[in-house]
């Protein structure tokens, strides 16, 4: 027997029975029957149990947030955390399989790197499906820029979006795609950037049917203009998990976060979905015209959002574009840290 078979019957003997874990042609995980699924190895069930955080163990503090999928609380587990709890309701209603959950889970854990959040460990045991990662200080740039408005100078704004590029480079060399790139999922901490939900998408889009707040095609607020000509031609009512996403996905999203961090604001601002997802899906691009940005910034821009997605950089090609951008005024000494200054931090 496959190990991950023992793992998945053991937590469906053990769950309540509301969370489906049909592997039958109803599933939404994806392409794979499981038990065939290349991607686990044989003994992925022992390192499942290193990261299985017992829920007794995990003390839950407030709330941070509310998210489509659930709620983040503030927590303790061996110090400060964060915990995704899951709302298991919506996901039995949207018979997400627990075999999404874990294997998103298991390529969360494979990841080390200094711009991205760090996974602790997570619940596994249904009802209670929960994330555990450190806890992120500062603010996220979405904060930064939409809520606070705080400028960030064309220095800074390649100062973060290296970092970014430099995280995102990681998960993809990886063979990751984090389906959900936005300034919300990106943290400033003393002017590091952590990047955080990479790879959750069907976990965290799994409620994105029931979502009250988004209007008609169940788009969420401020979610579109993240996605690619291809991803908005592929939008369907409620069946959001079928999207195509790819590594150039992420780039198009990639250079949205730019744009926020340029113009401090949203890409079609004020526009409705429709209007968007019209222009998006025929390669209509925000215009640049009123923007005060060099040349090279804006080519940036416009090779993210290039409509065929084989056109886009990846990202360490962004990476030394962003490297050679000249830099204004960067008279400083030596020994004064490459990092931000303090009006767009904490
Ligand atoms: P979204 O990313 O769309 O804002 P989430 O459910 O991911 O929704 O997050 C809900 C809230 O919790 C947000 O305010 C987010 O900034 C906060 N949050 C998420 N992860 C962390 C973390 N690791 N550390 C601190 N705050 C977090
Ligand atoms: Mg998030």
């Amino acid at each position: 027997i496959d190990n991950k078979d023992e793992l998945t019957s053991s937590i469906k003997s053990e769950g309540s029975g509301r969370v489906s874990l049909s592997g039958s042609g109803s599933t939404d995980s994806g392409r794979h029957e499981p038990a065939h699924d290349a991607r686990w190895p044989r003994q992925n069930s022992l390192t499942m149990k290193e990261w299985d955080i017992p829920y007794d163990e995990l003390k839950l503090f407030e709330v941070i947030g509310t998210g489509r999928f659930g709620t983040v609380y503030r927590g303790s587990w061996h110090g400060a955390v964060a915990v995704k709890l899951l709302h298991v309701n919506a996901l039995s209603d949207h018979s997400v399989p627990l075999d999404t959950f874990k294997h998103e889970v298991a390529t969360f854990r494979k990841t080390r790197h200094e711009n991205l959040v760090l996974f602790m460990g997570a619940c596994m045991k249904p009802p209670r499906l929960a994330i555990v990662t450190s806890l992120c200080k500062g603010m996220t740039l979405y904060t930064h820029i939409h809520l606070r408005k705080d400028k960030f100078t064309a220095n800074k704004s390649v100062i973060v979006a290296q970092q970014i590029s430099q995280g995102m480079g990681y998960l993809h060399a990886r063979g990751i795609i984090h389906k959900d790139l936005k300034t919300k999922n990106i943290f400033l901490e003393n002017g590091k950037v952590v990047i955080t939900d990479f790879g959750l998408f069907s976990v965290t889009k799994l409620c994105f049917g029931n979502n009250a707040r988004g209007d008609s095609l169940g788009i969420p607020p401020g979610w579109l203009c993240y996605l690619a000509p291809e991803l908005v031609r592929a939008l369907r009512p409620h069946a959001s998990l079928h999207l195509p996403f790819s590594k150039s996905t992420d780039v198009y999203a990639f250079g949205t976060v730019w744009y926020e961090l340029l113009c401090g604001e949203y890409p079609f601002k004020g526009q409705p979905p429709e209007a968007i997802i019209w222009q998006v899906g025929k390669g209509v691009k925000q215009s640049l015209a009123n923007m005060q940005a060099s040349r090279d910034i804006k080519d940036i821009l416009m090779l993210c959002w290039s409509y065929r997605s084989n056109e886009r950089p990846d990202f360490p090609h962004l990476l030394s574009t962003l490297e050679k951008l000249p830099r204004k005024r960067l008279a400083r000494s030596p020994s004064h840290p490459v990092h931000l200054s303090r009006s767009a931090d904490s």
